[in-house]
């Protein structure tokens, strides 16, 4: 039971420490997670930041270039000079402006009236059929508007987009546009420098959800409408934000930082696939996983281990004390096991006010049937005796105990007198009846002198009363001639057994 408890115990010790390496890895994993998660929002956030900052400044120029030619064409007396000042009156601001790829005027028809840029359109443009015109001619109050991205008409074809403004006449009414274009690529290369890890990616769309372009550039991506997209409608609403989601242009699962531009209905987004951002994590999740899983086995196994050589020393010392407590020639308990355990009954007897008896054997004549026979020999008898002993009690708390040399006791916890003097008896008897023959005694068999004590023991008794009286009565059953039983008391000399033939 207490070995059993023990286990459990040990058991209990190991789980207990294979969950706490677990739990603390676990929660390390996650705080880890977590952190590395908010790192990557930031970041996202950091870029969005500076790129906005960026394509803000630099459409604001563009867009002083679009004001500027709108205030020269206004200008009294502007169709009075020559085309030389015309071009620097409307085209004044440009230079500055290093978004842009060309500048465009068309009149309320989309003639061209003047451009500027480093290839100068042919003089017979006509653009009454782009987006932006009729947009413009349709709506009085469009402000600036940003253009779908197009592939320009020259020979290398590039793709650009364009911002315009409506140009109107003294009462209001539309008198052409002003447009400027930006070479896509001169917005890409601003992306290309940031790291944004393998599959990061940054999208620019219009604030009606068209993608102007994107990092990776891909050309087959661009000028869709994915203002219908829940992922981008989520986009347009806010002005600015973190998420993560599936995007849905290519599959990919991103945090997603976005946000609008100040002065421009444009909406960018920086998103950094969570593969890329969780990386290293994963490694480090792996390897503590690893680390862990091979401590908690360390754990339990050591724990079998230990639970084994436990197991193997309980056994030993089982054992150890069965030797100890064993007479080696006749496998009876010897005198060591027969003074605990006539403490025991002692004590027991005391509690229980039961009787207790004692009977002290001893063979008859043994040193002459040693001399006679051989000592050998004289071993067997004696392995003989402790069988009759045996054989001879029957309560399982009877012990019959081999005292040493000849000599043996037997133990009966509540037996009185009268039923130890029986079992004494039937022992000797018994003993005749094996008739192994000893021409030594005058029995002319082995024999054995049996003294019988019993006692009431209380505390105020001595118990070793009790093992001599014991004694006492074996000295008498020898001196009234041996093969004998005696009780306590002069009288008490008992039925001398009749010889047995075998004795004859
Ligand atoms: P008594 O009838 O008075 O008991 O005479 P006894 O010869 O039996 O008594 P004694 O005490 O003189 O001798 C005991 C003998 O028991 C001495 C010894 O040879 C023998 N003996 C004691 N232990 C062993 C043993 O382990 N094996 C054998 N074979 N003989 C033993
Ligand atoms: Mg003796
Ligand atoms: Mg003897």
């Amino acid at each position: 039971m207490k070995r059993l408890l023990s286990e459990v115990y040990l058991h209990l010790i190991a789980g207990v420490i294979a969950l706490g390496i677990l739990g603390i890895s676990a929660h390390t994993l996650w705080m880890d997670r977590l952190g590395t998660w908010q790192e990557a929002e930031k970041s996202s956030r950091n870029v969005l930041t500076t790129i906005v900052r960026d394509l803000d400044s630099n459409l604001e120029l563009l867009d002083l270039s679009l004001k500027g030619a709108m205030e020269g064409l206004r200008h009294l007396g502007f169709h009075q000079l020559s085309p030389d000042l015309q071009y620097r009156m409307l085209f004044d601001r440009v230079a500055s402006a290093n978004f842009m790829a060309a500048l465009l005027l068309v009149d309320r028809n989309g003639n061209l009236i003047a451009d500027a840029g480093p290839m100068i359109a042919s003089r017979s443009l006509n653009v009454s059929d782009r987006e932006y015109f009729t947009a413009h001619k349709n709506a009085h109050h469009l402000g600036l508007y940003v253009t779908r991205p197009y592939r320009s008409r020259a020979p290398h074809g590039e793709f650009s987009i364009g911002i315009s403004r409506r140009l109107s006449d003294a009462d209001g009414g539309f008198a052409g546009v002003v447009m400027g274009s930006i070479a896509l690529n001169t917005i890409n290369q601003r992306f290309e420098h940031l790291s944004l890890g393998q599959q990061g990616a940054i999208n620019l769309f219009r604030g009606d959800g068209v993608l102007l372009t994107r990092y990776p550039f891909d050309a087959n991506q661009i000028n869709q409408d994915l203002g219908g997209s829940p992922h981008v409608q989520r986009l347009l609403k806010d002005k600015s934000g973190t998420f993560d989601s599936v995007s849905p242009i290519d599959g990919v699962h991103r945090i997603i930082s976005f946000g609008r531009l100040e002065k421009y209905p444009l909406v960018l987004t920086v998103a950094l696939s969570v593969d890329d951002v969780f990386a290293a994590w994963e490694r480090k999740a792996l390897v503590l996983s690893l680390v862990t899983l091979v401590l908690c086995c360390a754990v339990v196994g050591l724990t079998f281990l230990f639970q084994r050589e436990l197991k193997r020393r309980t056994r030993a010392e089982t054992k150890l004390r069965r030797i100890a407590r064993t007479d080696d020639l006749t496998g009876l308990p010897n005198r060591r096991a027969f003074r605990e355990t006539f403490e025991r009954e002692w004590r027991q007897a005391v509690r229980s006010g039961s009787a207790l008896s004692l009977l002290s054997i001893d063979a008859d004549y043994f040193k002459s049937f040693n001399d006679r026979y051989g000592h050998g020999r004289g071993d067997e008898v004696l392995r003989a005796i402790a069988g009759t002993l045996n054989g001879s009690i029957r309560r399982p708390r009877d012990i019959a105990t081999r005292y040493g040399g000849e000599e043996f006791a037997v133990i009966l916890p509540e037996t009185d007198l009268t039923g130890a003097i029986r079992i004494a008896d039937s022992i000797r008897q018994t003993i005749n009846a094996m008739a192994i023959v000893h021409e030594g005694s005058p029995y002319h068999i082995v024999t054995a002198s049996i003294g019988v004590a019993s006692a009431q023991p209380s505390r105020a008794s001595e118990r070793s009363a009790l093992l001599e009286a014991a004694d006492q009565a074996l000295y008498r059953a020898k001196a009234a001639g041996r093969n004998a039983i005696s009780g306590p008391g002069e009288d008490a000399s008992l039925p001398r057994a009749s010889l047995p033939h075998a004795a004859a």
